[in-house]
């Protein structure tokens, strides 16, 4: 699992973008991080990935204490908004380069590739470049990128922000099935409730650096803990 225990985070050493964060992210779970735009998502996923340095508080990633670990023994894998695909490298490539830090044969890098380009219906455009790709493609790439390290935990920062509705609900579903079919524990971060609402297992509320609730998305839209929470879920008050 993935516990934070009162994590807070500054930039500058005074203002505080995240306050006394508490939260434990059970193994398998699908479990999604949202708030309006500047309230934190991204730093508190940049801080479990160890591309931030935890300002106050402890993270532990299956038990370890995690503070200080470099990003690539926290085996986590992790997509960002705008893909960060290669340009010049092929699909293949692409895909393989989330491998570039594990030693792994040559053979099992074909065998795990050919399986994920399978899985995500990219079998036949691993030749391409990604600018031979349509938006979608593109976003499958960079999730075929982190499933094939393998990892039991994926980090995603709004990784759907820039496909229309209609690929977006698709991608929804395929993201959630094999995040399922894998048992990959998933934090997911969005500023779109109604993506968090059929996403998440569980759903952790932030708003201005603090956790205002966590819990289901039927419960949190039935109970919600406060004035803020029930507007943003956008619950009748
Ligand atoms: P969005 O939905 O717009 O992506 P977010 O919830 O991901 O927002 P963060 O990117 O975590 O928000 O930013 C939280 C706060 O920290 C913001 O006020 C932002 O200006 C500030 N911030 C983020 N990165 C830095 C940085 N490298 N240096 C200084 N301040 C930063
Ligand atoms: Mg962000």
């Amino acid at each position: 699992q993935v516990e934070l225990r009162n994590v807070s985070k500054s930039y500058d050493g005074k203002s505080q973008v995240l306050k006394g964060i508490d939260v434990t992210i059970n193994p398998g779970e699908f479990f999604v991080l949202v708030g309006p735009s500047g309230c934190g998502k991204s730093t508190m996923l940049r801080m479990i990935a160890g591309l931030e340095e935890i300002s106050g508080g402890d993270l532990y990633i299956g038990d370890v204490y995690s503070n200080h670990s470099p990003p690539s023994k926290r085996n986590l894998s992790m997509v960002f908004q705008n893909y960060a695909l290669y340009p010049h490298l092929t699909v293949e490539q692409n895909i393989l380069f989330g491998l570039h830090t594990k030693k792994i044969t040559k053979a099992e890098q074909k065998k795990r590739c050919n399986e994920t380009a399978e899985m995500l219906g990219l079998s036949e455009l691993l030749k391409r470049k990604p600018r031979q790709l349509s938006g979608g493609q593109r976003q499958r790439v960079a999730l075929a990128r982190s499933i094939v390290t393998h990892a039991p935990i994926c980090l995603m920062d709004e990784p759907l922000s820039n496909l229309d509705a209609k690929l977006r609900s698709k991608m929804r579903s395929e993201i959630r099935q094999i995040q399922k079919r894998l048992g990959i524990t998933m934090i997911y971060v969005t500023h779109d409730q109604t993506e968090a609402m059929t996403m998440a297992d569980r759903m952790m509320i932030l708003h201005h650096g603090q956790v205002q609730q966590i819990g289901g998305p039927i419960d949190i839209y039935n109970f919600p803990s406060n004035t803020f929470v029930a507007s943003f879920i956008g619950a009748p008050p």
